[in-house]
């Protein structure tokens, strides 16, 4: 029998927490990273940089490794990813640049591209060294709204084109989904904070924490104040389960539950489960069933409406699933949460099917006992927070309309990341999104006509 009390923190013994969430992969010593980089065949109009969405030089940073330049090959990589640190880390490569590798097709074993670039951003952070500073000012001032990925890409590629940067964020610390959601044990030992202090130390970019567009200032504000405005606005909203008893004691938000995770300084008092059921079948869903094993849950289950390879998460995230320990249920849905003295005990599921390309009910039931439930189905725009800004921003399926240069409907704002329409809820896509803004922002300061879609 449950009780409220079921969900409690201290599950692990004093210590394990530390050993639970330590580093996924041990980083490569110079050695292995040579070997590895051996295997690059340095191919000529290579298909891992087509898949790369910032398109970093992969074969040249890796000969680069290859030949004891760790630190060349670091900046290869940050001149097109200001964050290639935190992207060697999460980026799903096994979908991107690994998948593409012509090793991959020939031997099923791709070069290790992540590892490798991982090993090569360590060693400029690990050096200290700054690699680029603010250019010669033009006396431009931009404002940035929200000081994630996508955001401080843009800014840091504006300050080097020597503009002034204002970069405004609601949190109280910068960093975005990097700092704030992102599995702990994906970004140790404060890596996603130091490369964001690292980014800023470029010059020419004044943050301001704690403001937030829509409470604080309003769009209309920041169009009369700046020369142009970059909306990295992220999503805000959590979409709802859709099930009876969505609103019990005991279901909470997957992004809720790994952000105040990511920002513990005692994970032995996070509050978890013994039976903790996740409702989704992306990253988020993946990041809080295997941070909610290593916090101490007896068992954990992920229940998806569709099947494997439909999931948003990758067949490497769904396999570091499986691997500790978690169930992954597929073609089910929640109909119903239940609770009894004020604790979850419960959930319903109807069994899916698709008939003629719709998702719908088999008939068949089963349930799960649960104590604790978070939904990881996805988050949403919310356009409320462009609301007292007099202008209206076009939007597409919800979010800010853009085209390639990420321009919106209104001429001196830009938009990326998740708030734009067509994101991929990628870091790398959104740092991409930044560096184009920025780059189309500097074309328009400079005089120049927007450039043709091709
Ligand atoms: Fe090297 Fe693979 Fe890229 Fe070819 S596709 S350049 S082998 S990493």
């Amino acid at each position: 029998m449950t009780s409220a009390s079921d969900i409690c923190a201290g599950r692990l013994a004093p210590g394990a927490y530390h050993e639970a969430f330590s580093d996924l992969h041990a980083a490569l010593d110079r050695h292995e990273a040579r070997v590895a980089a051996e295997r690059c065949l340095f191919c000529y109009d290579a298909p891992c940089v087509n898949a790369c969405p910032t398109g970093i030089d992969i074969p040249l940073f890796i000969r680069q490794i290859a030949t004891g330049n760790d630190q060349g090959a670091g900046k290869t990589i940050l001149d097109s990813n200001i964050f290639g640190g935190m992207c060697a880390r999460v980026c799903p490569t096994e979908t991107l640049c690994e998948e593409a590798c012509v090793r991959n097709a020939a031997e099923g074993k791709p070069v290790i591209i992540g590892e490798l670039q991982r090993h090569a951003t360590d060693a400029v952070m690990a050096s200290g060294r700054q690699l680029y500073r603010q250019g010669a000012r033009t006396g431009k001032r931009i404002a940035v709204v929200g000081a994630g990925p996508a955001g401080l890409s843009c800014a840091h590629r504006l300050a080097t084109l020597g503009h002034d940067v204002v970069v405004f964020d609601g949190r109280a610390k910068p960093g975005g989904l990097n700092e704030h959601g992102i599995a702990s044990y994906k970004s140790t030992n404060n890596f996603a904070q130091a490369e964001v202090d690292w980014i800023l130390s470029v010059g020419g970019i004044e943050l301001r924490c704690g403001q937030m567009l829509g409470h604080d200032f309003t769009l209309a504000d920041l169009r009369r104040d700046f020369d142009a405005v970059f909306l990295g606005l992220g999503l805000q909203a959590v979409n709802a389960l859709g099930a009876e008893g969505d609103d019990l004691n005991g279901v909470e938000d997957a992004v809720a539950f790994i952000e105040a995770l990511r920002q513990s300084t005692d994970l032995s008092t996070l509050p978890i489960g013994r039976r903790v059921v996740v409702i989704g079948g992306g990253m988020t869903a993946i990041d809080a069933a295997v941070q909610a094993k290593k916090l101490g849950a007896e068992e954990v289950t992920i229940v998806y409406r569709r099947g494997a390879e439909q999931m948003g998460a990758s067949g490497y995230e769904q396999e570091l699933a499986l691997v500790n320990g978690v169930v992954i249920r597929h073609w089910a849905r929640p109909v119903a949460v239940y609770a009894a003295d004020g604790a979850l005990r419960a959930v319903s599921f109807a069994a899916t099917t698709v008939e003629n390309g719709r998702l719908v009910d088999t008939g068949e039931t089963f349930e799960l006992p649960a104590d604790q439930l978070f939904r990881a189905i996805g988050q949403v725009f919310v356009p409320q927070v462009l609301e007292g800004s007099h202008d209206v921003l076009e939007l597409e399926g919800g979010r800010i309309a853009v085209d390639f240069e990420r321009r919106t409907s209104l001429p001196d704002v830009w938009a990326g990341g998740d708030c734009a329409a067509g994101g991929r809820d990628l870091t790398v896509v959104a740092v991409e999104d930044g560096k184009q803004a920025a780059l189309s922002i500097n074309r328009m300061l400079q005089g120049f006509v927007p450039l043709a879609a091709e």
